[in-house]
């Protein structure tokens, strides 16, 4: 954890919070913090700043925060991620969350498991929590809007245009394709596929709506993988 991230209504009118969950177990367990001490802190979709222990008891910290700056920037980038196995969507999630993208839309496609959609890994709640620790560890407070969208066809036909309007369309897609493009300053709509890939099909619907497909090289990557690589060198 980089950052204590808060809540607006942890706070009191003297910007002072009483921990005793998980960050307070964090500081209790790897700090051992007393009085005084001073930590990167900051409020969910606010400012970064500091926060000052006030008290520190095996139940609770009490901390108080001063906010100074803003996050650091977000990605230009709307990503468009085919719905991975439960436990590679927690990390995906948290990768996308640390890397700055704020835009995700999880998406149904031909080879995904229609069972990943029951998963408890796609509750509110557990979404939260993946992308609450990847905003930590970057220090970042701006919490990404996750999307579901459970039929492939009428999101790439109703959805998408407005979506991707005025962005850079690409498609990740192995194959004889042009090299993923480097050190972009544009706004980039991305999509990548699940773990068997898009079919034909797909593929040519997203190229009817303007995607162009590129790919990485010869080496096949996991999805948690791919969207680090993709993310990397796009930006
Ligand atoms: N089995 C599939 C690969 C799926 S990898 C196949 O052979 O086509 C999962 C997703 O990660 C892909 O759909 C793609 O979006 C992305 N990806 C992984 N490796 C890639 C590469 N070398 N080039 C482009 N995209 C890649």
């Amino acid at each position: 954890m980089n950052l204590l991230l808060l809540d607006a209504s942890e706070l009191n009118i003297h910007y002072e919070a009483c921990l005793t969950d998980r960050r307070h177990q964090h500081l209790k367990s790897i700090h051992k913090p007393v009085a005084g001490d001073h930590f990167k802190a900051g409020i969910i979709n606010g400012q970064v700043g500091s926060a000052v222990i006030l008290e520190h008891t095996s139940d609770f910290t009490r901390i108080q925060l001063t906010l100074e700056t803003s996050p650091p920037a977000a990605l230009p980038v709307t990503l468009l991620l085919a719905l991975p196995r439960p436990r590679m969507l927690a990390r995906s999630l948290e990768h996308l969350s640390t890397l700055g993208v704020k835009d995700i839309h999880l998406l149904h496609t031909a080879r995904v498991e229609k069972s990943y959609w029951q998963s408890p890994e796609l509750q509110a709640g557990k979404i939260h929590q993946h992308l609450l620790l990847g905003l930590e560890q970057a220090r970042d407070t701006l919490l990404p809007q996750v999307s579901l969208h459970q039929r492939f066809k009428p999101f790439v036909e109703d959805r998408l245009p407005e979506l991707s309007a005025a962005s850079r369309k690409l498609v990740a897609h192995p194959g004889n394709y042009p090299e993923c493009p480097r050190g972009l300053q544009e706004r980039v709509t991305l999509a990548i596929g699940p773990e068997g890939g898009f079919v034909d099909y797909e593929i040519d619907k997203l190229v009817a709506g303007g995607f162009q497909p590129v790919q990485l090289g010869e080496r096949i990557l996991r999805v948690e993988t791919a969207v680090t690589a993709l993310l990397a060198r796009l930006f």
